[in-house]
């Protein structure tokens, strides 16, 4: 008796230990596929010559006609003030595309060197990309990294009326289309290593009170010989070091940063901004390339120092969920702008319910294996990051700004000031709770 309860122990023993191998198989590592992609944005600038020199383009100016459409096409710069006109181009803009996909989930990562890009154009490349290869177009996310110093994505910066230029945005879609059709291509088995630092040194809060978000957060996509596929950035402060002054198109600090990381690791180097709102700015007394290239470089010298100490961590999960959200128009501005046509057939989306209108917004929340990610459609007060960042429980808690739309700032409740600058940029003063709660809901489910 005593012997047969011996072997009915070891029996157990051996049925547990198979239950308990089969367990760790199930939670075990997924077979993740990765590609990466980029194509130049760098729209194209027709110089003419000032010969009456007051810095405007005036009729019987020769200028260079590179479309031989028989006009001066200006590029109206988006940010700052109206009406400035780049005048060349010092470095150029990217369409970048990390997609990682696993089973049944897709996850495609778009970042623009554009200084917001609105709902009706993402959804236009949202549409596209689900017809041609069958993603679903609530795992596809477009960000825009909220350059100072390229074209009018949004529709603000013109002389009078849009800056937006047809022909460079339609440029914009087909070289986002190609950037994802090549990742797509160029998919093959992939792993992934962690990066996380604090960094303040580049930042200011330019709106009281101080509070910061200074994570540096990165990974590094890699194949199975270890070669680098993509990294990825994430930040939290406007790409504005060059200023109003500046008249050449540029990617700014984004820019420098992410060419050092593709010139250090290879591959595909994607920057997303963060919670850049309220007002998180760089901290510099000279707004020139000499001082954003200095900035570019040092945020690269502390991702890759991360990115070397950083860990590899079987990946378990990816999953991938989005939601649009419905928020109301309260900003008689905006409202006015939408009316004279300015955010283009972004007008054509709204939803009216008891004489308001309310405009689409997509927010998202994404897990890949120990990284939680929010996006979230515009420029978020850190103080707002840091509500949700206290409820994403894995270690590396991403967030994603100017995803999916650029609706403005987004104020928390608390804090609105009805004369302040960022609320004049905002849609309203509920919109940061109704975001908020929704993400909330998104993070717990
Ligand atoms: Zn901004």
């Amino acid at each position: 008796m005593c012997r047969m309860m011996e072997l009915l122990f070891i029996f157990c023993c051996l049925v547990f230990h198979s239950f308990l191998a089969i367990a760790d198989e199930l939670k075990q590592e997924i077979v993740l596929l990765a590609g990466a992609s980029k194509e130049k944005i760098t729209p194209t600038i027709e110089t003419f010559s000032d010969i009456n020199e007051n810095g405007k383009y005036d009729l019987k100016e020769p200028f260079t006609d590179l479309n031989n459409n028989g006009s001066w096409d200006p590029v109206w710069l988006g940010g700052n003030q109206n009406g400035r006109f780049a005048l060349g181009v010092h470095d150029d803009l990217w369409a970048k595309t990390l997609i990682l996909e696993s089973n049944q989930t897709s996850l495609i990562l778009i970042s623009l060197d554009l200084i917001g890009f609105l709902f009706d154009e993402v959804n236009s490349i949202q549409t596209a990309i689900s017809e041609k290869w069958g993603i679903p177009a609530e795992q596809i996310f477009i960000a825009s990294t909220h350059n100072h110093s390229g074209p009018d994505a949004i529709g603000l910066w013109g002389e009078s009326g849009s800056g937006k230029n047809s022909e460079t945005l339609s440029f914009v879609k087909a070289q986002i289309l190609k950037s994802v059709e090549t990742a797509i291509q160029n998919k093959k088995k992939a792993k992934i290593v962690w990066g996380k630092t604090e960094y303040s040194n580049p930042i200011q809060d330019a709106r009281p009170p101080t509070i910061l978000n200074d994570l540096l957060l990165s990974f590094r996509v890699e194949d199975e010989q270890g070669l680098t596929l993509a990294t990825i950035v994430n930040y939290s402060m406007h790409a504005e070091v060059l200023n109003e002054k500046n008249r050449l198109v540029t990617a700014d600090y984004p820019g420098t940063l992410t060419e050092k990381l593709e010139k250090h690791f290879g591959g595909v180097a994607l920057f997303f901004a963060g919670d850049v709102g309220g007002m998180q700015t760089p901290k510099v007394f000279f707004h020139t390339f000499y001082i954003c290239k200095k900035i570019g470089e040092s945020l690269a010298k502390e991702v890759i120092l991360s990115l070397k100490q950083g860990k590899s961590v079987p990946i378990e999960t990816l999953r991938v969920k989005q939601e649009t959200l419905l928020l109301p128009i309260e900003n008689p501005k905006f409202l006015e702008a939408m009316e004279k046509g300015i955010f283009g057939s972004t007008k054509n989306l709204l939803k009216e319910s008891d004489g308001k209108l309310f405009i689409p917004a997509d927010i998202g929340f994404i897990q890949i294996g120990p990284a939680q990610f929010v996006t979230v459609p515009g420029e978020l007060f850190p103080e707002l990051g840091q509500v949700l960042r206290n409820e994403m429980k894995l270690e590396y808690k991403f967030l994603i700004g100017l995803c999916n739309n650029e609706i403005g700032y987004i104020v928390p409740e608390e804090d609105w000031n009805p004369n302040g600058y960022e609320e004049s940029m905002s849609l309203g003063q509920k919109t940061g709770t109704m975001i908020i709660s929704s993400l909330l809901k998104l993070i717990k489910n």
